[in-house]
Protein backbone atom coordinates (compact mmCIF):
# COMPACT_ATOMS: atom_id res chain seq x y z
CA UNK A 1 0.00 0.00 0.00
CA UNK A 2 1.41 3.41 -0.85
CA UNK A 3 0.70 6.38 1.23
CA UNK A 4 -2.60 7.81 0.01
CA UNK A 5 -4.30 4.23 -0.39
CA UNK A 6 -3.09 4.12 3.18
CA UNK A 7 -4.66 7.81 3.53
CA UNK A 8 -8.20 6.26 1.80
CA UNK A 9 -7.91 3.06 4.19
CA UNK A 10 -7.36 5.02 7.39
CA UNK A 11 -10.97 7.17 6.42
CA UNK A 12 -12.29 3.59 5.84
CA UNK A 13 -12.00 2.96 9.59
CA UNK A 14 -13.70 5.59 10.58
CA UNK A 15 -10.94 8.77 10.58
CA UNK A 16 -12.73 11.84 9.27
CA UNK A 17 -10.55 14.70 10.82
CA UNK A 18 -8.75 16.07 7.65
CA UNK A 19 -5.56 17.21 9.98
CA UNK A 20 -5.33 13.78 11.16
CA UNK A 21 -5.66 12.14 7.80
CA UNK A 22 -2.78 14.79 6.49
CA UNK A 23 -0.65 14.49 9.16
CA UNK A 24 -0.56 10.81 8.14
CA UNK A 25 0.68 11.31 4.86
CA UNK A 26 3.58 13.78 6.48
CA UNK A 27 5.15 11.20 8.47
CA UNK A 28 6.82 8.25 6.84
CA UNK A 29 5.85 5.43 8.88
CA UNK A 30 9.12 4.06 7.14
CA UNK A 31 11.96 6.07 9.19
CA UNK A 32 9.86 4.76 12.56
CA UNK A 33 10.30 1.10 12.06
CA UNK A 34 12.82 -1.59 12.38
CA UNK A 35 14.51 -1.72 8.28
CA UNK A 36 13.59 -5.53 7.86
CA UNK A 37 10.13 -4.65 8.12
CA UNK A 38 10.17 -1.49 6.12
CA UNK A 39 8.23 -3.25 3.05
CA UNK A 40 5.21 -3.82 5.72
CA UNK A 41 5.59 0.07 6.86
CA UNK A 42 2.16 0.36 5.26
CA UNK A 43 0.50 -2.62 6.48
CA UNK A 44 -2.10 -2.20 9.25
CA UNK A 45 -0.22 -3.88 11.95
CA UNK A 46 1.76 -3.56 14.92
CA UNK A 47 5.23 -3.74 14.32
CA UNK A 48 8.26 -4.53 16.77
CA UNK A 49 10.89 -1.37 17.46
CA UNK A 50 13.24 -3.85 19.46
CA UNK A 51 13.77 -3.70 23.52
CA UNK A 52 10.37 -5.90 23.59
CA UNK A 53 8.41 -3.09 22.25
CA UNK A 54 5.94 -2.03 19.71
CA UNK A 55 5.14 0.32 17.27
CA UNK A 56 0.86 -0.16 17.06
CA UNK A 57 -1.08 -0.67 14.14
CA UNK A 58 -1.52 2.73 12.07
CA UNK A 59 -5.69 2.69 12.61
CA UNK A 60 -5.30 2.59 16.10
CA UNK A 61 -2.55 5.13 16.09
CA UNK A 62 -5.24 7.18 14.17
CA UNK A 63 -8.21 6.57 16.22
CA UNK A 64 -6.32 7.53 19.28
CA UNK A 65 -4.92 10.78 17.71
CA UNK A 66 -8.28 11.89 16.98
CA UNK A 67 -9.73 11.21 20.04
CA UNK A 68 -7.47 13.89 21.05
CA UNK A 69 -9.44 16.83 18.81
CA UNK A 70 -6.67 18.77 18.70
CA UNK A 71 -6.51 22.27 16.96
CA UNK A 72 -3.07 23.21 16.50
CA UNK A 73 -1.94 25.19 19.31
CA UNK A 74 -2.10 22.62 21.88
CA UNK A 75 1.04 21.84 24.29
CA UNK A 76 0.55 17.84 24.64
CA UNK A 77 2.03 14.83 26.78
CA UNK A 78 2.67 11.70 25.18
CA UNK A 79 3.98 8.73 27.87
CA UNK A 80 5.33 5.96 25.55
CA UNK A 81 7.54 7.66 23.49
CA UNK A 82 8.86 4.17 21.46
CA UNK A 83 9.53 4.28 18.17
CA UNK A 84 8.69 8.09 17.87
CA UNK A 85 5.75 7.48 15.22
CA UNK A 86 3.43 8.87 17.37
CA UNK A 87 4.79 11.92 18.55
CA UNK A 88 6.05 12.72 14.94
CA UNK A 89 2.15 12.81 14.10
CA UNK A 90 1.35 15.01 16.81
CA UNK A 91 3.88 17.47 15.97
CA UNK A 92 2.14 18.18 13.22
CA UNK A 93 -1.24 18.79 14.92
CA UNK A 94 -0.28 20.16 18.00
CA UNK A 95 2.03 23.32 18.71
CA UNK A 96 4.37 21.78 21.42
CA UNK A 97 4.51 17.91 22.17
CA UNK A 98 6.51 16.22 24.84
CA UNK A 99 7.12 12.67 24.84
CA UNK A 100 8.32 10.57 27.93
CA UNK A 101 10.09 7.11 27.10
CA UNK A 102 11.28 4.75 30.13
CA UNK A 103 13.74 3.10 27.64
CA UNK A 104 17.16 5.51 27.00
CA UNK A 105 17.87 3.53 23.93
CA UNK A 106 14.50 4.12 22.16
CA UNK A 107 14.51 7.64 23.46
CA UNK A 108 17.54 8.11 21.98
CA UNK A 109 16.76 6.21 18.63
CA UNK A 110 13.55 9.08 18.69
CA UNK A 111 15.30 11.94 19.07
CA UNK A 112 17.84 11.08 16.23
CA UNK A 113 14.99 10.45 14.10
CA UNK A 114 13.47 13.71 14.89
CA UNK A 115 16.34 15.56 14.05
CA UNK A 116 16.64 14.06 10.85
CA UNK A 117 13.28 14.63 9.44
CA UNK A 118 13.75 18.34 10.95
CA UNK A 119 10.69 17.81 13.64
CA UNK A 120 11.71 20.78 16.26
CA UNK A 121 8.64 21.03 18.69
CA UNK A 122 8.87 18.11 19.82
CA UNK A 123 11.24 17.45 23.46
CA UNK A 124 11.94 13.48 24.01
CA UNK A 125 12.35 13.10 28.08
CA UNK A 126 13.82 9.84 29.26
CA UNK A 127 11.90 8.82 32.71
CA UNK A 128 8.75 6.99 34.36
CA UNK A 129 5.89 8.71 31.95
CA UNK A 130 3.30 7.55 35.07
CA UNK A 131 4.39 10.20 36.95
CA UNK A 132 3.62 12.83 34.13
CA UNK A 133 5.75 15.89 33.48
CA UNK A 134 5.15 18.59 36.28
CA UNK A 135 7.72 20.92 34.15
CA UNK A 136 5.65 21.78 31.36
CA UNK A 137 2.36 21.48 32.51
CA UNK A 138 -0.76 21.50 32.46
CA UNK A 139 -1.74 19.95 29.14
CA UNK A 140 -4.13 20.47 27.00
CA UNK A 141 -3.80 16.52 26.02
CA UNK A 142 -1.93 13.60 27.28
CA UNK A 143 -1.80 10.02 25.18
CA UNK A 144 -0.41 7.07 26.81
CA UNK A 145 0.53 4.51 24.43
CA UNK A 146 1.26 1.73 27.14
CA UNK A 147 -1.42 -0.17 29.29
CA UNK A 148 -2.05 1.45 32.36
CA UNK A 149 -3.81 -0.24 35.67
CA UNK A 150 -5.61 2.99 36.06
CA UNK A 151 -5.43 5.93 35.05
CA UNK A 152 -2.94 7.60 36.83
CA UNK A 153 -3.89 10.96 39.64
CA UNK A 154 -0.71 12.41 38.30
CA UNK A 155 -1.79 12.84 34.46
CA UNK A 156 -5.39 14.10 35.62
CA UNK A 157 -3.69 16.50 37.85
CA UNK A 158 -1.15 17.90 34.62
CA UNK A 159 -4.32 18.16 32.54
CA UNK A 160 -5.97 21.59 31.80
CA UNK A 161 -9.43 22.46 32.62
CA UNK A 162 -11.51 21.00 29.49
CA UNK A 163 -8.11 18.68 28.51
CA UNK A 164 -8.44 15.21 27.12
CA UNK A 165 -6.75 11.95 27.51
CA UNK A 166 -6.44 8.61 25.62
CA UNK A 167 -5.30 5.84 27.48
CA UNK A 168 -5.55 2.48 27.61
CA UNK A 169 -6.45 0.88 30.59
CA UNK A 170 -6.88 -2.69 32.43
CA UNK A 171 -6.48 -5.38 35.35
CA UNK A 172 -4.16 -7.38 32.28
CA UNK A 173 -2.65 -6.66 29.42
CA UNK A 174 -5.05 -9.36 28.10
CA UNK A 175 -8.10 -7.61 29.51
CA UNK A 176 -7.53 -3.57 28.58
CA UNK A 177 -9.90 -1.18 27.00
CA UNK A 178 -9.36 2.27 25.69
CA UNK A 179 -10.83 5.07 27.12
CA UNK A 180 -10.84 8.79 26.80
CA UNK A 181 -11.15 11.16 29.57
CA UNK A 182 -12.11 14.97 29.47
CA UNK A 183 -11.50 17.13 32.74
CA UNK A 184 -14.64 19.17 33.77
CA UNK A 185 -14.44 21.11 37.11
CA UNK A 186 -11.81 19.15 38.37
CA UNK A 187 -12.64 15.82 37.48
CA UNK A 188 -12.40 13.15 34.63
CA UNK A 189 -15.47 12.29 32.94
CA UNK A 190 -14.35 8.89 31.45
CA UNK A 191 -15.89 7.19 28.23
CA UNK A 192 -14.73 3.43 27.19
CA UNK A 193 -14.17 3.73 23.19
CA UNK A 194 -13.20 -0.35 22.72
CA UNK A 195 -10.83 -3.12 23.55
CA UNK A 196 -7.24 -2.96 23.00
CA UNK A 197 -4.15 -4.64 23.33
CA UNK A 198 -0.73 -2.81 24.42
CA UNK A 199 2.92 -3.53 26.41
CA UNK A 200 2.45 -2.08 30.05
CA UNK A 201 3.02 0.89 31.52
CA UNK A 202 6.09 0.39 33.38
CA UNK A 203 6.62 2.82 36.68
CA UNK A 204 5.82 4.13 39.98
CA UNK A 205 1.97 4.66 39.08
CA UNK A 206 1.47 2.05 36.66
CA UNK A 207 3.08 -1.84 36.22
CA UNK A 208 5.86 -2.97 38.27
CA UNK A 209 7.28 -5.10 35.13
N1 LIG B 1 3.93 5.58 20.82
C1 LIG B 1 4.91 4.64 20.38
C2 LIG B 1 5.22 4.77 18.92
O1 LIG B 1 4.65 5.63 18.25
O2 LIG B 1 6.07 3.99 18.46
C3 LIG B 1 4.57 3.22 20.73
C4 LIG B 1 4.63 2.99 22.18
S1 LIG B 1 4.88 1.32 22.69
C5 LIG B 1 3.33 0.60 22.34
C6 LIG B 1 4.86 1.65 24.46
C7 LIG B 1 6.07 2.35 24.95
O3 LIG B 1 5.81 2.79 26.28
C8 LIG B 1 7.30 1.48 25.03
O4 LIG B 1 8.35 2.04 24.31
C9 LIG B 1 7.62 1.41 26.53
O5 LIG B 1 8.99 1.33 26.82
C10 LIG B 1 7.01 2.71 27.00
N2 LIG B 1 6.71 2.80 28.43
C11 LIG B 1 6.19 1.86 29.26
N3 LIG B 1 6.05 2.35 30.50
C12 LIG B 1 6.50 3.64 30.47
C13 LIG B 1 6.61 4.68 31.43
N4 LIG B 1 6.24 4.52 32.73
N5 LIG B 1 7.10 5.86 31.04
C14 LIG B 1 7.50 6.06 29.76
N6 LIG B 1 7.43 5.12 28.81
C15 LIG B 1 6.91 3.92 29.15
Amino acid sequence: MDSSTFNSYLQSTGITDKRVLEAFLKVPRTEFVLTKDIYRAYEDIPLPIGEGQTISQPSLVAQMTQELKLKGNEKVLEIGTGSGYQAGLLSHLANKVYTIERISSLANHARLIFKKLGYKNIKVVTGDGTKGLKKYAPYHAIIVTAGARDIPQQLIKQLKKGGRIVIPVGKSPADQILQVGVKRHGELKIYDIEPVKFVPLIGKFGWSK
